[in-house]
């Protein structure tokens, strides 16, 4: 395994999640999947003040209103995704983990989210005994196009930083018949509403879930996989996710 690693290592030199450039042996050996130059920008983003708390974004906890209406609590992200663009670091590492073989970069998430989930989990009062990971899971036609499902692979990865299981509770009922960006809120909710129920009923019961994916547009997918699993008796559920693309609170394209 370790020999596997050394060779991948010599046939791929680890290169910069983002921009691509050869990665300096310590960032690498530190498990970044990103360059000086992108870390530092990486970093200013995940300051990027929120519209409605004004925290920094990787502290703000705010919900999206489908979230809200259905008991997800809280919801706890890195990034801003700016909409439209493919560029900015953040925008590159969600196409990454879309497609990525080595984990690299989805690790590299993981451990930033760690924090910020350990910082929400104190907040609220809820031990890591308490709490269990699962994720939204990917559409098969998705997952067999690219190889991977990235929510599941950074929920694994969380489950690995943080010590505590990750359950597959949900599955999807049949792939989504409509991409959501093109629907208005309702709609979106309703086509959600279609494609995801209940797995697993058992394993869920009386924990704290924190609900994985990569990216969350306008919280309706999360919001009907949390209220799923309140009723199937989970006590609380937390969104996680890389990145924000709230187009409902976020409006305006950041800087
Ligand atoms: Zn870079
Ligand atoms: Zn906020």
């Amino acid at each position: 395994m370790r020999l596997w690693a050394r060779m991948r290592e010599l046939l791929f030199p680890p290169a910069c999640s983002a921009c691509g450039a050869l990665l300096d042996r310590p960032d690498f050996l530190e498990g970044r999947a990103l360059c000086r130059a992108c870390m530092q920008e990486w970093e200013r983003q995940k300051d990027e003040p929120c519209e409605i708390c004004a925290k920094p974004v990787r502290l703000c906890r705010c919900t999206t209103g489908d979230m809200e209406q259905y008991k997800c609590e809280a919801f706890c992200k890195l990034v801003y995704y700016m909409h439209g663009k493919r560029e900015p670091v953040q925008n590159r590492l969600i196409y990454a983990i879309k497609q990525e073989r080595t984990h690299r970069t989805v690790d590299f998430l993981a451990k930033e989210l760690a924090h910020s989930i350990r910082a929400l989990l104190l907040e609220k009062h809820v031990s890591l005994e308490n709490a269990v990971l699962t994720y939204v899971p990917r559409a098969t036609a998705a997952r067999l196009e690219y190889g991977t499902d990235q929510a599941r692979e950074l929920a694994r990865a969380l489950a690995r930083e943080l010590s505590i299981p990750v359950l597959p509770l949900l599955e999807r009922i049949f792939g989504m018949r409509r991409a959501q960006k093109h629907l208005n809120s309702a709609e979106r909710m309703k086509n959600a509403n279609k494609t995801y129920r209940v797995r697993d009923c058992e394993s869920g019961k009386g924990k704290t879930v924190l609900l994985v994916d990569d990216i969350v547009t306008s919280g309706a997918t999360m919001a009907t996989c949390a209220r799923l699993l309140r009723r199937a008796g989970a006590r609380r559920v937390f969104a996680v996710a890389v990145a924000s693309d709230d187009l409902q609170k976020e409006p305006k394209n950041k800087k």
